[in-house]
């Protein structure tokens, strides 16, 4: 899909690419927008519905100027630390083929073991932000290590890694048009750790998890710690450690946010202000990101749009 088509105030159909080919299917009641928290409000704005401003500079045609889209980006951000392990206690073991092959046929007779688990088996909640009258740091226990892109392996092959995530972050960002063609991508900008009380307490977060490690019950199966480095100790060592290897937990949302005010983009019925016949129903919605991970929610509102379309 490459717009939403606007006529006289009101969302009629949508326009789609094939190829070379332009499609375009029309509404026979509404149009529902639900391309996720990056690419709805970049479709927002090449149909002309966003801010005034950003949308002449495109040469498109602006039919509503809705200073909100794009605006209120929220992410969590993590920290992977990674610890080697003392022998083969976690899931690396079954990256060997000879493991790998038993645990595919255990899986296969069984229909357990290894390959049935979704290899975050622990998780826990605790307080970056100790004014926080709930936490607001998520910890979760990867039962192995470089299991996530980006995240390192260990030198000596087994090991494991404890993910924090600062859940309820200040920081916001933006997805703003870079261009009027379709295909190219929007800018996106998520400034994390923009507002310093996310730095401080994924700070926080992050001593904690290192001293939960550092217990005997768990310390006892650890031989070193991989990342942070082993030096890393004080404080401002951490803090700087959280700061440069912080990675996005792709949880993008609030670019389009439901209110009742002059910045939000939809109502409370998930209409668009100021254009009849479209809703918007996806993680854009979220006036503010939750203390958790997102998707559940996200059916949850299209469910509930489901339910505003049958009224
Ligand atoms: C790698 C990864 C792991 C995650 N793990 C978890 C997890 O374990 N638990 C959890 O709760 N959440 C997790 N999330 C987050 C969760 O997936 C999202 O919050 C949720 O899917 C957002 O739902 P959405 O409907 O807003 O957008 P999406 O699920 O992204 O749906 C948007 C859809 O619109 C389509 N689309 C986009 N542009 C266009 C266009 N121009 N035309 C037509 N179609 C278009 C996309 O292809 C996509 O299918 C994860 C996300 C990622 C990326």
């Amino acid at each position: 899909m490459t717009r939403v088509i606007i006529e006289k105030g009101r969302a009629v159909g949508v326009e789609c690419a094939k190829g070379t080919r332009r499609i375009v299917y029309k509404a026979q009641q509404e149009v529902v927008l639900s391309a996720g928290a990056i690419a709805t409000p970049k479709l927002m704005m090449l149909s002309g519905l966003g801010p005034a401003e950003q949308i002449r500079r495109q040469g498109l045609t602006v039919h509503a100027d809705i200073p909100g889209v794009g605006q209120n980006l929220q992410d969590h951000t993590e920290i992977s630390l990674v610890y080697q392990l003392n022998g083969p206690h976690s899931y690396d073991k079954y990256k060997k083929l000879h493991w790998k092959a038993a645990a595919g046929l255990n899986y296969a007779l069984f229909r357990n073991g290894p390959a049935s688990s979704n290899l975050i088996e622990g998780g826990a909640f605790w307080w970056g932000n100790k004014d926080e009258t709930v936490p607001d740091i998520q910890y979760f226990m990867v039962v192995g290590a470089g299991i996530e892109e980006g995240v390192d392996a260990v030198p000596g092959g087994n090991g494991c890694t404890v993910n924090l995530g600062q859940i309820r972050p200040r920081s916001r960002g933006e997805v703003t048009l870079a261009s009027a063609d379709p295909l190219a991508n929007p800018r996106v900008a998520p400034r994390y750790f923009s507002d310093p009380h996310d730095l401080d307490a994924i700070t926080e977060g992050t001593m904690a998890a290192l001293d939960i490690m550092a217990q005997p019950a768990i310390a006892s199966f650890v031989e070193t710690r991989h990342a942070p480095a082993p030096n890393l100790t004080s404080r401002a060592d951490i803090r700087t450690f959280c700061q440069r290897t912080a990675h996005a937990a792709l949880h993008p949302s609030g670019t389009c946010r439901m209110g009742q005010d002059d910045m939000a983009v939809v109502d409370p019925q998930l209409r668009v202000r100021g254009i009849e016949g479209l809703r918007i129903a996806d993680a854009s919605i979220m006036p503010t990101l939750i203390s958790g991970n997102p998707n559940s929610v996200c059916i949850m509102i299209g469910e509930r749009a489901a339910e505003f379309l049958r009224v």
